[in-house]
């Protein structure tokens, strides 16, 4: 017997009602559709199990916990373990190994952190804290409540660990942003034996893309190929999104005119590469291609779609597809696409019309917004408009990280015009509200090894050859023409002084290094956290010319390809 319907399930339900001696395994078969089928019924499964007469199997409350956590209301997940656990019917039965990953799944999704570790101490009573399964929940648990700490702890002390045990720990370093330590763990992963699966493979390719790991990526590319079992969807789109972000776009290109099957996702990252990349016009005309494959596109799509626009300054294409975004493609405006129009707007110096459309906008605006702002009325000379809207700033809401770049920023634009003062004050309101400024690091990959910079650091143990070869490389760009943008340094410092400090950022320690290690005619890719400064991006196009070295930055925003003394982002960006 299949079910392959619900109007299947409810007749065969009133069978069983009306002739209850019937096999009772076409029960388990009724309620395992309803309960767990896309085209199952949550509340009509709830219905059966509540009509159960104990003694009951714990299968049925298993099942509708499981349901419940895959559902959008992963509460009632939660709940109806504590019905479980609380009833005092010695017949009902109890919580049991197949119970708590599912219940752990609902309060990783609602990042119930605290009753999960209180459901943490009770495995531990219960006698499963040794149960494989159940290991793997807690890991999957704590990283999805950003507690990569705890969930270490749980994957260090297990005795016996499989591939979903690996993925799941590799995937929580990967979300927490602890991308070069989640590759770290992927190849002890591989020097163990285990073989990832495709959970895995995407996990990896995110690290990958973060660090601008190429090599790993690549390799894993060559992994999933060899399988022979035709690439996943989601695999595609990962592949496609490492190579682009680790600054191969012709490899993305590549993969993605070889799928096979491409849904919205896989456009949208190829899209977005193209855009990122500064390819707009390709990435517009991919767009439209997807609209003649007549898919829908979503809202990162569109974000995609608005980025190309602002990377290029196209105001009013930009606008246009702005205004028919719920209209034609029926996608609701999402804060990120307000952020690209203002930022389009702003970037072209349309300051007045920028901050009016944030007054018109029906959502709350966020860190990045106001930032791209306050970055345009830097670039533009406009302070008077930032002492304005600095007021904006302290009243929204915004977090924690992103709200300190956007203080860091209004500190600079006043620091610029010398204005110590204010600067001082836009300190003060930092420490009140506990913010610490990031601090800019770069990474570059030699040989497979990810090495990562900070400015003014000298913990590197290539330090001495490397500040050695920056100076070097200074003095020639100096007898071709570049001189140091000492405005850039924020600092009452003297101008010498300035010259080192930017000298020391640390895209220019990781080129120094790519220039020393890197086999000579290869790019130098380099991944950087913050935005370039103006110092650094002329400093890279002089070195492309006077050493004839391509060098790739990827930054906050986007790729920056110098060539030839010049960049592929036109100095816009
Ligand atoms: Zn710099
Ligand atoms: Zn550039």
């Amino acid at each position: 017997m299949e079910i392959t319907t619900m109007a299947q399930a409810t007749q065969l339900h009133a069978q069983f009602l009306k002739y209850p001696q019937t096999d009772p395994q076409n029960l388990s078969k009724i309620f395992n559709f309803t309960a767990l089928s896309p085209s199952g019924n949550l509340t009509y499964a709830r219905h059966i199990l509540n009509s159960l007469q104990t003694p009951t199997n714990s299968y049925f409350h298993n099942t509708m916990i499981r349901a419940y956590s895959d559902s959008p209301d992963p509460i009632q997940s939660i709940s109806l373990f504590l019905t479980l656990h609380n009833c005092e019917d010695p017949l009902s039965p109890t919580p049991d190994s197949f119970t708590y990953p599912f219940v752990l799944k609902a309060c990783s999704k609602l990042k119930q952190k605290r009753f999960g570790q209180q459901l943490h101490g009770l495995i531990y009573k219960s006698g499963f804290a040794l149960d494989l399964y159940i290991q793997n929940a807690l890991i999957h648990f704590y990283s999805g409540c950003d507690e990569t700490g705890l969930a270490w702890k749980v994957f260090d002390k297990m005795h016996e660990r499989d591939v979903v045990s690996w993925t799941s720990i590799i995937n929580g370093f990967v979300d927490n942003k602890r991308t070069v330590e989640g590759l770290e763990l992927f190849e002890k992963m591989v020097m163990e034996g285990f073989e990832p699966n495709d959970v895995t493979v995407i996990s990896v390719l995110r690290a990958c893309a973060d660090t601008g790991a190429l090599s790993v990526g690549i390799k894993l590319n060559e992994y999933v190929n060899g399988k022979g079992t035709g690439l996943k969807k989601n695999v595609v789109t990962a592949l496609i999104d490492m190579y682009s972000k680790c600054g191969c776009i012709d490899s993305a290109m590549r993969i993605f005119n070889e799928a096979v099957n491409k849904d919205v996702y896989v456009w949208t990252a190829m899209i977005a590469g193209l855009a990122s990349h500064g390819l707009c016009r390709e990435a517009i005309a991919l767009f439209d291609r997807m609209e003649i494959v007549d898919l829908k596109p979503d809202e990162k799509t569109m974000t995609a779609v608005l980025s190309a626009c602002r990377n290029m300054g196209w105001v009013d294409k930009g606008l246009t597809y702005f205004k028919n975004i719920k209209k034609v493609y029926n996608v609701r405006p999402t804060v990120q696409h307000y952020g690209c129009i203002v930022d389009l707007l702003a970037r072209a110096g349309r300051l007045e019309d920028a901050q009016e459309f944030i007054k018109s906008m029906p959502i709350e605006p966020d860190a990045v917004l106001w930032r791209s702002l306050i970055w345009a009325c830097k670039v533009h000379g406009d302070t008077q408009r930032v002492e304005h809207l600095i007021k904006h700033v302290e009243g929204s809401k915004m977090d924690s990280t992103d709200d300190c770049g956007t203080y860091v920023l209004l500190g600079n634009v006043y620091a610029s015009k010398g204005k110590w003062k204010n600067k001082a004050k836009v300190r003060r309101l930092m420490n009140q509200k506990g913010l610490v400024k990031p601090s800019g690091h770069s990474r570059i990959e030699i040989d497979g090894v990810i090495y990562e910079f900070m400015a003014g650091s000298t913990c590197h143990f290539e330090a001495e050859s490397i500040y050695k070869k920056l100076d070097e490389i200074e003095e020639e760009l100096r007898g071709n023409g570049y001189y140091p943008k000492l405005s850039e340094v924020l600092l009452e410092i003297d101008d010498e002084e300035k010259a080192s400090q930017l000298l020391h950022h640390s895209e220019k320690l990781a080129v120094s290094f790519g220039l020393i290690k890197a086999k000579p005619g290869t790019i130098i890719r380099i991944v950087k956290n913050l935005r370039s400064c103006e110092d650094c991006h002329s400093f890279m196009k002089y070195i492309s010319s006077v050493y004839q070295r391509e060098i790739l930055i990827r930054d906050r925003i986007r790729f920056h390809h110098f060539r030839n003394g010049e960049c592929s982002c036109g100095d816009y960006w």
